[in-house]
């Protein structure tokens, strides 16, 4: 098996420094993960200002009253399948629409 490098292992890409930005926002993160996060965000303006809007909206969210926080569910993130095909057919409708003649 080959060994990695210290800075290898250090060296993430852009949706994985999203993925440890989200993780982080659930729970405490590896000591190796922390240090290629902040890394990366040293050295990635667009996962800087990924990580800044993240935690603008975890503030945000935590600012709502207790009960207005249960109607962002899991349950209520889902569309519904006819919500979903409305959707679809207005997009759609949208491309179509913007096609050159
Ligand atoms: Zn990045």
């Amino acid at each position: 098996m080959k060994r990695r490098s210290l800075i290898s292992m250090l060296q993430i890409n852009c949706r994985e420094a999203s993925e440890l930005i989200s993780a982080a926002a659930d729970g405490e993160l590896p000591k190796r993960d922390r240090i290629a996060l902040r890394i990366h965000l040293v050295l990635c303006a667009a996962c800087k200002r990924f990580a800044a809007q993240m935690s603008m909206l975890r503030a945000a969210m935590s600012a709502l009253p207790r009960s207005w926080r249960g109607c962002w569910s899991d349950e209520t993130a889902h569309l519904t399948p006819e919500r979903r095909q409305a959707i679809k057919q207005l997009l759609a409708q949208a491309n179509d629409s913007e096609l050159p003649s």
